[in-house]
């Protein structure tokens, strides 16, 4: 971090990960932990006893996290502690008081409503009656009874809740941590760019930034003690430099860098209506990944020739309950009928890990590592009647045009079994409703994302009609690196050639059984990388929909036999760095 004093205001430059390309200059919005904004909802009667049980659970966790914290200042020294004890003390008082949980749950029963709603109007009326009194020790108290709401917030949601729906025009998020849902509920329109202390290159907070098109910069690790509410502040989402207090030759500069994307990106869109053909006459496909319904709409502008990544987590994210099967078909056929015949591939619902859906409530309980849980596939068929929904939704959606369905994590050949048995009993009871769907059947495939499918590639091929590969969690489980961890960031290397390898095995699996393969992890949208993919014999590709010109620009100087020998050469490489030099060479030669 360097510091220099312009007119009265340090310039400060900290430096993380850059996610997400581009520049954003805006004033610093930063988001706290507050009490603000938590979602209220309706609970049905027959719910209410649950909607208790699940207020009392959270403030028996707060009152074990206190009891912890108590615990670990009794171990500090004892000037240290003492303070600490007392304030601990009286907040474990105020979560086990009568007059707090019954002021709760009398609301929850009588109004209604959800547990946080409840929490937060309560905590509200006591923190002002504490206020409104004479005494200052007792009128203190009311930052006491708000810390103690916070906490059981925190333990009712998993999560801070800020409006990320209604931020000052122009600004630039500041956070500890965004969850993809947050990141989702942003309007680009609205906001400048992103800035978060903590997150990994291909976390999928990356990915939904990227896909929002928000320049973004995470792991900036010491941002928030030094930023204040409205400083200036300029992102570099490629260099993941950060600057607070920029002086006016930074600002024109990076004005002069804005400037200049802008005039690269109207030269791309003149690629949009040109094949992605290489010099030597090998076609590609390319085709887009979505992740909110309105980047159909970006995928159409990029000339994208289908979808190959339709992440449907969007349909579960904010809400407190599952979608139905209809609002599920609206959604889908939708996206479909906007893709105007071209292909949709539907992948099933992947949540758990760092992605968590709120309608699912407590059937994603973290578990001891999230990665490694109940996460994807294994969640819907712990819970089939999720799956059977989804499914149901997505063979109506076929009738609107060609779909594929994929499933994500598979990592044996018994869940895709398995999967085919729910799939048969869903398209009886639609042949039952007579209801429309695709004729013949929509095809199904896997995301090859899970070391274990890679190696087993050539059994699963076999049962399959398609492979994606997911690059981003197969460079996760390969390497043992968590894609979303900034402390392990600069570990996490999708040109590891461990991970090489096990792309290539699957790519020569799917040639030699004849069925398609794809790449549908951020490595095909890096025009660096795509070289090498082609080269490695992939010809298909499906990216957010803003890297997609910059793919096919760089397909179109390519010559697909040179670029075949280029990464045999880098497959026979044992070290990352030989791979990134050997690469290096390769883009410089184009
Ligand atoms: C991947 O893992 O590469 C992938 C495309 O899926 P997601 O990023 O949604 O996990
Ligand atoms: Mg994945």
């Amino acid at each position: 971090m360097k510091t220099k004093e312009p007119s009265g205001t340090a310039t400060q430059v900290i430096n993380g990960i850059g996610v997400s390309t581009g520049i954003a200059i805006g004033p610093a919005y930063v988001v706290e932990p507050a009490l603000g904004s938590v979602p209220e909802y309706s609970i049905a009667r027959s719910g209410i006893g649950r909607e208790i049980e699940r207020f009392r659970a959270a403030a028996k966790a707060a009152r074990a996290q206190i009891a912890k914290l108590r615990k670990r200042a009794q171990e500090l020294p004892r000037n240290a502690g003492d303070d600490l004890l007392l304030l601990l003390e009286a907040h474990a008082g105020m979560v086990s008081s009568a007059r707090l949980t019954s002021g709760v749950e009398t609301r929850i029963h009588e109004r209604g409503i959800n547990a946080e709603a409840a929490v937060q109007d309560w905590v509200h009326a006591l923190a002002a009656a504490f206020s409104a009194m004479e005494d200052p020790y007792l009128a203190a108290r009311a930052e006491d009874i708000r810390d103690v709401g916070l906490r059981l917030l925190l333990q009712l949601t998993d999560r801070q809740y800020t409006a990320f729906t209604s931020l000052p025009r122009g600004c630039v998020v500041v956070a500890e941590e965004l969850s993809p849902a947050d990141t989702a509920l942003m309007d680009p329109a609205m906001i400048a760019g992103l800035v978060t202390t903590l997150g990994g290159t291909d976390s999928h907070t990356a990915i939904m930034a990227r896909s929002l098109a928000l320049p973004a910069a995470l792991g900036v690790q010491g941002i928030i003690p030094v930023v204040r509410a409205s400083d200036p502040i300029i992102v570099d989402g490629d260099a993941g430099t950060v600057i607070i207090h920029p002086d006016a030759q930074t600002l024109a500069e990076y004005r002069r860098r804005i400037e200049a994307r802008r005039r690269l990106n109207r030269q791309l869109k003149r690629l949009r209506d040109l094949p992605a053909v290489t010099r030597d006459q090998v076609q590609v496909t390319l085709e887009a990944n979505l992740e909110l319904p309105r980047d159909a709409v970006a995928a159409r502008q990029a000339g994208a020739e289908g979808v190959g990544l339709l992440r449907t987590e969007f349909l579960f994210m904010n809400r407190p309950d599952l979608p139905s099967e209809d609002e599920q078909y609206r959604a889908l056929a939708d996206i479909i009928d906007a893709l105007d015949g071209r292909p949709v591939t539907i992948r099933t619902l992947d949540v758990g890990g760092e992605k968590l859906a709120t309608s699912l409530g407590d059937r994603i309980a973290a578990g001891p590592n999230p990665a490694l849980g109940l996460r994807a596939i294994r969640l819907a068929l712990q819970e089939p009647a999720l799956m059977e929904t989804q499914l149901a939704a997505i063979m109506r959606a076929s009738a609107h045009g060609p779909v594929r369905i994929l499933l994500p994590m598979i990592s044996s050949i018994r869940q895709i079994r398995q999967v085919r048995q729910i799939l048969a009993k869903v398209v009886r009871r639609l042949r039952r409703r007579k209801v429309k769907m695709a004729h013949p059947l929509s095809p199904l495939g896997v995301m090859i994302e899970v070391p274990a499918a890679a190696i087993n590639a050539d059994s699963l091929a076999r049962e399959v009609d398609f492979f994606a590969i997911g690059t981003n969690d197969l460079t996760m489980y390969c390497l043992a690196i968590d894609r979303g961890d900034d402390q392990v960031a600069d570990l996490y290397d999708p040109l590891h050639p461990a991970v090489l390898r096990l792309i290539q095995h699957t790519v020569d699996a799917a040639h030699r059984s004849g069925i398609p393969v794809s790449v549908c992890g951020e490595v095909a949208g890096n025009a660096r990388i795509v070289p090498l993919l082609i080269g490695m014999g992939l010809r298909q590709l499906s990216m957010t929909p803003n890297s997609l010109p910059r793919v096919k620009q760089r397909i179109r100087q390519l010559d697909a036999a040179i670029a075949a020998r280029r990464a045999q050469g880098i497959l026979d490489q044992s070290e990352e760095t030989q791979i990134a030099t050997l690469l290096d060479e390769f883009i410089d030669a184009l």
